[in-house]
């Protein structure tokens, strides 16, 4: 009997590290563990997923989110993880090598683009010389800088969450329909303010706020593309400041990220001001950013 007991105990141990191992949940927690990539996506799954999700952040604050390269460290702990969620679109183009190298069978991607209608980029979108195909894609990948498509990145973060826990769905439910009040809130608060000012433009570091203009009746004008590509063609400067004297720009907005010195060149040249907007994908919480967002571009138009 005792020899029994002691080989069951061996078994149970042997099964608890395996369990430990296996990454359905994190084992000092019992929270489910997830990667997630960019910004705007990590705050998602982190509102939806509560203080049941333990997600860990691949694409770290204040970097390039469109030039991110995965480390040792975070292929560890994709490995370990659940689900990946990204955004998709182009924006998470190592995602799939990624999840392959790792091997976990059991993970699945989550893409949080899936359902909204996208914005088609023409031709003129991508730099000059550009091959259209490869990683990028065919569409602008920046749907978080739209209230609506935010909703709907939270619905397919909250269908994912519950496929893989669905003991928890009742409570990520919950945690969306907040969020949908948050968003909806925001909505009814800003559409309004832009109703004067339908097709006015703005000109901004790189091309991140098609979405946003879509919902708002603006229009973008970028120093850079949607991709990040890099500083800008004389020509395409050109085109700029002519752009931005037809249309009495007042600010020019930079990002950190995107070139700053050209948008300072350009407001120079053409005598506006310069402000900052925060594309969220690198840094900056979601609701709070649009609204700082908004309030600016508002400002720019009076
Ligand atoms: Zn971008």
């Amino acid at each position: 009997m005792k020899r029994k007991f002691k080989i069951a105990a061996v078994a149970l141990a042997a099964m608890a590290v395996f369990t430990a191992c296996s990454g359905d949940k994190n084992a000092d927690s019992g929270k489910i563990a997830v990667s997630t990539s960019i910004n705007p996506v990590h705050q998602i799954v982190t509102i939806i997923g509560g203080d049941k999700v333990e997600a860990s952040r691949m694409v770290p604050a204040g970097s390039e989110a469109h030039d991110f390269e995965p480390t040792i460290r975070d292929m560890e702990t994709l490995s370990k993880s659940k689900i990946l969620f990204i955004s998709g679109l182009g924006m998470e183009p190592w995602a799939d090598k990624a999840k392959e190298t790792t091997g976990a069978k059991d993970l699945v991607t989550a893409e949080l683009s899936e359902g909204i209608e996208l914005i088609h980029l023409d031709e003129e979108d991508h730099e000059e010389g550009e091959e259209v195909e490869h990683e990028h894609g065919d569409y602008d990948p920046h749907v978080w800088l739209s209230l609506d498509a935010l909703v709907t990145m939270a619905e397919n973060a909250e269908k994912a969450l519950s496929a893989a826990s669905p003991e928890n769905d009742e409570y990520f439910r919950q945690n969306l329909e907040a969020f949908r009040k948050d968003v909806l809130e925001l909505k009814s608060e800003y559409i309004p303010k832009f109703a004067a000012y339908q097709g006015k433009a703005f000109v901004t570091g790189h091309a991140a706020f098609g979405y946003m203009c879509r919902e708002l009746g603006l229009v973008q004008m970028s120093v850079e593309g949607p991709f990040q590509e890099g500083e800008p063609t004389p020509k395409k400067l050109e085109e700029l400041i002519a752009f931005a004297r037809v249309n009495s720009i007042s600010t020019i907005f930079l990002e950190e990220q995107a070139s700053p010195k050209v948008s300072e060149t350009l407001a120079r040249e053409v005598g506006a001001a310069t402000e900052t907007l925060n594309p969220l994908e690198s840094e900056g919480d979601l609701l709070q950013t649009m609204k700082e967002n908004y309030d600016r571009i508002l400002k720019s138009m009076e």
